[in-house]
C-alpha cells in the first residue's frame, strides 16, 4: 500500500466541529477519518474505511479462531420475524420501520437474532449438525434517543454479531465461554483497556451476560472497581458484604419516643442528638423504610414491598430494578398512601410492615443483632434500639442501597470507586427465548427433537474505532495502535529541493519491503502544516526528509513516544523496518 497525500481524498481541519464534545469525535472530524452525513449518520472517508476494516480483520481473526463461520445478512426485514418474537414493539422508539410501495412493514436491523434463527432451522436438523456458530460484520440501525460523540453511538453502525446455536446447556457454556476468550484477545490487539463487567444483577447471579467496557472517563457507563484487585462490576451486579450477626442479649429494650418534625432523616439525627438521650446518633444509626410496588410480568396487580436500609443511604433504583427483574417496580402515589393508611410518611416502620403483610426486605447490612432508631408508625414517633432478629425479622434482604466510593470491595480487596467506560462488546448467553418463539429443534440422538440454545455475542466496530481514539490521543492528535493505524509509516517531504522525489522514493522502497506506506508529497504545503498534519494523522512512526537531505541525514519519529532520531539516509529503509516490526 502507497497512499500520495497530493491525490489522497483527504482534507484535515485545524477547528474542532462545533457539535463535537469528546476527543475521538473532534479528532477523527479533523482528521478526516470520518465526516457526519446526519445526526448519528456517517460516511468514512479513505483513510477512515482502511482503520475501520483493520478492526474487523482482528475481528474476523478471532471469530474465525474460534470456529465461526461469517456470512452477510440483510439490513432490511419484514417485520413478521420481528413481531413473532414480540421486539417490533418491544424496540419500541428505536427501531428504524419503513414500509414498501404495496405497504408491507419493514424494518432496519438492529440486531438480528431473529433471521439468525430462522437461517438456522431452515437448514439444520439434526444434532449432528450442531454446534455452530455465525457471524457478520454489517451496518446496524437504531434511532438513538441521543446519537452523541461522532461514532461512538451513531443511529448507523457497524457491528459485529454472533450467534452460538447448541444442542444443550454445556454447548451454550462452551461457545459463551470461547466468544470470551475471543473478546480477549480481540481487545488486546487493538490495545485498549477495558474491563469485564456482569451485565446481569448480582441477585440473578452468575455469568450468563457480560459487558466489555473500554476504560473512558468520556464513558457513557458507570462501573465500580477496587483500589486494590482487578474488580470491577456494573452497579447492579456489586453485592455488599453482610457483616456477621451480633449477639442479642444485653441489648436495651426498645422505647418510643415523641420526635416532634423529624420526617427527614437528617431532622431525626439532629432531634436525637439534641434530645439528651445520653449517646450520639448518626444517620448509619436510622433504619429508613422506602416504599415501592411491583408488578410481575403478565399481571395488572401492583404489590407493595418496602426496602429498609441505612439511613445514610438511598435507594439505587437501578439496582431495585435489576434485583426485581422481570418484575416492574414503581414509586408509589397519593393514592397508593391514601388506600394504605397504617403507612404514616416519615415514620414508617418495620412493625407496620409486618403486622399488615407488606413485603419487608432489608439491605445486607441489617443483620441479627443491629439495634436501630425507625419509625415508629405513628405521626412524629420514632423508636429507639428495636432490634433486628429480636423485635422484627423481615422477610429477607435486597441488595439495592448506591453504591459508594469507599465501600468494601466484594472481593475483600480494596475499596471501590467509580469510574466510566464504553461498551464495546457484549456477550449473552440467550437460552431458548428466540428458539421457542420459532420453534427451532434438532432431532437428538434418542430420536426425540430438542430445542436448541443460544448466544448472541456483539462488538462494536466502529465503536471501537472511536474509543480507541478516546484512550489513544493527545493534544496534538491520535496515536493509533500499529495493528489498526492506517499505515505503518507516514513519510513526510519538506522543501523545495529535491526531497520530495527522495521521500517518494523512500516510501517505494518501504512498499516494496511490505510496509502499508502514506507519503506526505503535497508540493507548496509549508513543513509546518505537513508536521501538524502527521501528528494529527497519527500514524506511529514517521520518516522526515527535509533539510537534512543535502547532507544524507532523515529523522525517524515515533508517535507514541515522541522520540526523534538522525538517521543515514542510506539506512533509513532498514531502520524503518526495524521500527514497524518492532
Ligand atoms: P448501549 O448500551 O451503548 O446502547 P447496547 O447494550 O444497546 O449498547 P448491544 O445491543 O449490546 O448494545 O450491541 C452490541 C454492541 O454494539 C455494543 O456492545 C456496542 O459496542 C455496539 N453498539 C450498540 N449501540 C451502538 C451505537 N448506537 N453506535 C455504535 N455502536 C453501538
Ligand atoms: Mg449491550
Amino acid at each position: 500500500m502507497l497512499l500520495r497525500m497530493s491525490n489522497l481524498f483527504l482534507r484535515t481541519l485545524r477547528e474542532d466541529p462545533a457539535d463535537a464534545e469528546v476527543p475521538s469525535h473532534k479528532l477523527l472530524v479533523r482528521g478526516g477519518y470520518v465526516r457526519r452525513a446526519a445526526p448519528g449518520v456517517y460516511s468514512w472517508l479513505p483513510l477512515g474505511k482502511i482503520v475501520l476494516e483493520n478492526v474487523a480483520r482482528v475481528v474476523r481473526e478471532e471469530m474465525d479462531g474460534i470456529g465461526g463461520q461469517e456470512v452477510l445478512l440483510p439490513a432490511l426485514l419484514p417485520r413478521e420475524y420481528y413481531e413473532a418474537t414480540g421486539r417490533w414493539d418491544d424496540y419500541g422508539d428505536t427501531l428504524f420501520r419503513l414500509q414498501d410501495r404495496k405497504g408491507a412493514d419493514y424494518l432496519l436491523g438492529p440486531t438480528h437474532e431473529e433471521l439468525f434463527t430462522l437461517l438456522v432451522k431452515g437448514e439444520y436438523s439434526s444434532y449432528k449438525d450442531f454446534p455452530v456458530i455465525l457471524y457478520q460484520i454489517q451496518e446496524k440501525f437504531r434511532d438513538e434517543a441521543r446519537p452523541r460523540a461522532g461514532v461512538l453511538r451513531g443511529r448507523e453502525f457497524h457491528m459485529k454479531d454472533s450467534y452460538s446455536f447448541d444442542i444443550d446447556d454445556e454447548g451454550l457454556q462452551a461457545a459463551y465461554d470461547a466468544h470470551r476468550a475471543a473478546y480477549v484477545r480481540v481487545f488486546e490487539r487493538l490495545g485498549l483497556e477495558y474491563v469485564i463487567v456482569s451485565a446481569t444483577s448480582g441477585a440473578m447471579g452468575g455469568s450468563a451476560s457480560e459487558e466489555f467496557l473500554a476504560v473512558a472517563p468520556t464513558g457513557e457507563d458507570t462501573f465500580v472497581r477496587s483500589t486494590e484487585s482487578d474488580y470491577a462490576a456494573n452497579v447492579e451486579a456489586v453485592t455488599t458484604p453482610a457483616p456477621a450477626a451480633r449477639p442479642i442479649e444485653g441489648l436495651p429494650e426498645a422505647v418510643v419516643h415523641h420526635t416532634p418534625g423529624t420526617a427527614t432523616i437528617q431532622t431525626l439525627v439532629d432531634f436525637l442528638n439534641a434530645a439528651g438521650l445520653g449517646r450520639d446518633f448518626v444517620e448509619a444509626d436510622t433504619l429508613k423504610n422506602v416504599l415501592v410496588k411491583t408488578r410481575a410480568p403478565g399481571s395488572d396487580e401492583w404489590e407493595l414491598l418496602a426496602v429498609g436500609l441505612p439511613g445514610d443511604r438511598e435507594v439505587d433504583f437501578k439496582r431495585l430494578e435489576a434485583a426485581l427483574e422481570p418484575a416492574e417496580v414503581a414509586l408509589l402515589d397519593e393514592s397508593d398512601f391514601a388506600a394504605n393508611p397504617f403507612l404514616v410518611k416519615g415514620y414508617i416502620g418495620p412493625r407496620a410492615l409486618l403486622d399488615n403483610k407488606v413485603r419487608y426486605l432489608v439491605d445486607p447490612r441489617v443483620v441479627t443483632g443491629t439495634a436501630w432508631v425507625t419509625g415508629a408508625d405513628r405521626d412524629q414517633h420514632h423508636v429507639i434500639d428495636l432490634v433486628a432478629g429480636r423485635d422484627f425479622t423481615p422477610d429477607g434482604t435486597i441488595d439495592v442501597a448506591e453504591v459508594r466510593d469507599g465501600d468494601p470491595s466484594p472481593d475483600g480487596k480494596g475499596t471501590l470507586y467509580t469510574a466510566r467506560g464504553i461498551e464495546i462488546g457484549h456477550i449473552f448467553q440467550l437460552g431458548r427465548k428466540y428458539t421457542d418463539a420459532f420453534q427451532v429443534d434438532a432431532l437428538g440422538s434418542d430420536g426425540k427433537p430438542k430445542r436448541i440454545t443460544m448466544g448472541s455475542y456483539g462488538i462494536g466496530v466502529s465503536r471501537a474505532v472511536a474509543s480507541v481514539v478516546e484512550q489513544s490521543h493527545d493534544d496534538k492528535g491520535i496515536v493509533w495502535p500499529r495493528e489498526i493505524a492506517p499505515a505503518d509509516v507516514h513519510v513526510v517531504g519538506t522543501g523545495k529541493g529535491d526531497q520530495i522525489e527522495e521521500a517518494l522514493r523512500v516510501a517505494g522502497e518501504l512498499r516494496d519491503q511490505g510496509l502499508r506506506v502514506l507519503v506526505d508529497d503535497r508540493k507548496g504545503v509549508s513543513p509546518g502544516v505537513k508536521f501538524t498534519d502527521a501528528e494529527l494523522l497519527g500514524v506511529p512512526t514517521s520518516v522526515i526528509i527535509g533539510r537534512g537531505l543535502k547532507d544524507g541525514l532523515v529523522e525517524l519519529r515515533d508517535r507514541a513516544t515522541g522520540e526523534r532520531e538522525e538517521v543515514a539516509l542510506g539506512d533509513i529503509v532498514e531502520r524503518t523496518v526495524a521500527a514497524c516490526r518492532g
